[in-house]
């Protein structure tokens, strides 16, 4: 089932989503379901929990948008385990429609998390796909990014997304 994807402005957007512990129920496995249609039904590269309102520790992300099912990739509480250089690029979110900026993030990533079955995996990215781990991760500890930009910018977006909230095109 396609969800509604929250935006900016959804508490549940900025809190430290809680771990899974139990894998492969039917719960589990609906939302992920849920998710992964939600996230291509956006033309997203990535889609969190929260980002569905569950304050769940998973994130699902194909940079591919749909071209190659091989590159479908469910990462459940993710942790970082090291990093190394740098990239900036275009960044947004889909529940920040119509916001991109430059974000400064590493330019490679491993982490480890949890597969669908409660296996642990050692993943590892670089560029893109560097840049959609890490932004999921993030959603998953309550950060959006935004929070990587300068004060002066996100007092900006903010205001922008004041007016669309009162204006009702935000929701
Ligand atoms: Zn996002």
């Amino acid at each position: 089932m396609v969800r509604k994807i929250l935006k900016y402005g959804e508490p549940v957007l900025e809190q430290k989503a809680e771990s899974v512990t139990d894998f492969e129920t039917p719960e589990l496995k609906a939302l992920i379901a849920d998710m992964w249609e939600t996230m291509y039904a956006a033309k997203g590269v990535g889609l969190a929990a929260p980002q569905i309102g569950f304050s769940k520790r998973i994130s699902v992300i194909d940079i591919t948008v749909g071209e190659d099912e091989t590159k479908k990739i469910v990462i459940i509480n993710p942790e970082v385990t090291s990093t190394e250089g740098k990239q900036t690029g275009e960044e947004g979110c889909l529940s920040l429609p119509g916001f991109r900026e430059p974000v400064t993030r590493p330019n490679k990533v491993t982490l480890q998390a949890q597969d669908e079955s409660g296996e642990t995996i050692e993943l590892n990215g670089e560029e893109l796909l560097a840049r959609a781990f890490l932004h999921e991760i993030d959603h998953l500890n309550g950060i959006l990014f935004i929070n990587h930009l300068s004060a002066l910018k996100r007092d900006i977006i903010r205001r922008k997304v004041k007016k669309l909230q009162k204006a009702g095109e935000w929701d």
